[in-house]
């Protein structure tokens, strides 16, 4: 590897780790806006504790309107059901 590709990669990486930053800010931003709105003054007051969770949750596990709907109901999440169309979808192409 020569020198010029070292300075190529190296660009690249620090564009990638300011992306990530980027994003993270953008999403806590966000979020910051609605618990203002909502006046949820914990998520204000600790932002980055709800970077990763949504600012609706009660915080209660055994919530019925919070957990995981195929632990509550016995319902598939949202993301399976799209999975399994898709998958489904697929097959029906192949056979023809
Ligand atoms: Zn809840």
């Amino acid at each position: 590897m020569n020198v010029g590709e070292l300075e190529m990669s190296d660009q690249f990486q620090r564009e990638k780790h300011s992306e990530r930053i980027h994003q993270k800010e953008t999403k806590l931003d966000k979020k910051v806006k609605l618990a203002k709105e909502f006046n949820h003054e914990h998520a204000l007051k600790n932002p980055h504790k709800y970077h990763k969770t949504s600012l609706f949750n009660c915080g209660n596990p055994k919530c019925v309107m919070c957990m995981n709907p195929r632990k509550a109901f016995d319902e598939k999440t949202m993301q399976e059901r799209k999975f399994e169309q898709k998958e489904l979808y697929d097959e029906s192409k192949s056979q023809v």
